[in-house]
């Protein structure tokens, strides 16, 4: 059964879907929007030492500017927009505690509060927009489990990665790609990949499948560690996993200033190896584009060049072991404009499709930044920290 529904917008489309090329299912709904972080000092609270404040990274209008692209863009024929029903409690808390959710639901009644005391913020409307997020997430993944999308995308906010089971964390509410994931479970996938790009690392995921030898999470990030009681994960590479999931969770940080050809290095010579070992039955992807040069809350120099590469990559994995199934999950990002011109790079990669759209950004030769990292040396040291840890079991994960 399908979730999710075709919007009127179809018909509004001045080009029909060609048959013959490659399309994309993206989801969405104007519920995510009702999410209001506010204004302060970035993410933290507005300043009273500040003429002007402004508004939190995590905010609505980064997700208009990737919607607008998406249907001003080139590739606006080839995409399918499709909404969904919010996620029932019961598939939020196939990945959250009872508990957790409680709390959301309490700030959305008596919030704005800030849920990890740090950049969190969660008032009236989060809970609708993480309930209609995560819905159009599960929407997604049924959309290719179906067969009915060749590649799906849930443009969704808040994000999730950094949400844990029992937490909130780094502006995310609901995890979604792992509530998704969880879903894709209980539907029968046997093997899940979780490729994870956003700039900082997925930690909430990791935790959500930290003994789950079903679900291989795989995150690269830029190295900043533990950032927090919320946040207690440091995303290091002997993070590998405990109990039947050891040697299921790889983290690859990468050093600060890593750019297109070092990104491109750990996907085809850190992940791939490691995804075809696995051979998973879906790739989900959590696509968020904070890696990008502009970024005001990353430290890494990708280009669109480099988001096209990504996007190619893990559609190449999905054609070699997952039949073609592939469904991304909007995360961080947070330059208000480049972001939406890097996801629209990403999708460009998925589709197999180079649109000509210039990068309105790409002033200055980064090609070779971040090189000197050794994606092979990474993999061995994780290979070394699996077998430590299947000699001396006991939890890895702070
Ligand atoms: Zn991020």
């Amino acid at each position: 059964m399908r979730h999710g529904s075709r919007t009127s917008r179809d018909d509004q489309q001045e080009e029909p879907l060609n048959p013959e090329s490659p399309s994309l299912d993206v989801f969405w709904h104007d519920d995510i929007l009702l999410h209001d972080t506010g204004e302060g000092v970035f993410e933290d609270a507005p300043s009273p030492l500040m003429y002007a404040q402004e508004p939190h990274p995590e905010n609505a209008t980064r997700l208009l500017n990737v919607k607008a692209i998406l249907e001003r863009g080139p590739l606006r024929s080839r995409i399918r927009w499709n909404t969904a029903a919010p996620a029932s409690e019961d598939q939020i808390h196939r990945f959250h505690t009872r508990t957790y959710t409680d709390c959301v639901r309490e700030a959305d009644t008596r919030g704005p509060l800030r849920l990890d005391g740090a950049g969190t913020v969660a008032g009236p409307g989060t809970w609708r927009a993480a309930m209609r997020a995560a819905g159009l997430s599960i929407a997604a993944t049924d959309s290719v489990l179906s067969g009915e999308s060749r590649a799906a995308y849930a443009l969704v906010r808040p994000p999730g990665h950094h949400a844990q089971p029992g937490q909130a964390d780094g502006s995310c509410i609901f995890n979604n790609v792992g509530i998704a994931a969880h879903h894709a479970l209980d539907r029968g996938v046997k093997r899940i990949a979780i490729v994870d790009w956003d700039q900082h690392h997925g930690n909430g995921t990791q935790e959500g499948f930290y003994d789950d030898d079903r679900v291989l999470t795989v995150s690269i990030h830029m190295p900043h560690g533990c950032w927090g009681e919320n946040h207690p994960q440091r995303g290091t590479v002997d993070e590998v996993g405990e109990g039947a999931g050891i040697g299921y969770n790889l983290n690859l940080p990468v050093a600060y200033g890593a750019g297109d050809a070092c990104y491109d290095e750990v996907m085809r010579l850190a992940v791939r190896p490691v995804i075809d070992e696995f051979a998973p039955e879906l790739i989900l992807v959590a696509c968020g584009q904070d890696a990008n040069q502009f970024d005001p809350n990353g430290r890494s120099l990708l280009t669109m060049r480099g988001f096209r590469e990504l996007g190619r990559q893990v559609r190449a994995w999905a054609a070699a072991h997952a039949s073609n199934r592939l469904v991304l999950f909007q995360e961080g990002g947070y330059a208000v404009t480049y972001t939406a011109f890097c996801a629209h790079a990403t999708l460009e990669g998925v589709l197999g499709v180079d649109s000509g759209l210039r990068d309105p950004a790409a002033y200055y030769d980064q090609s070779g930044a971040g090189t000197s990292i050794n994606p092979g040396e990474i993999l061995k040291t994780w290979r070394e920290c699996i077998e430590n840890s299947r000699r001396n079991p006991g939890p890895t994960n702070p």
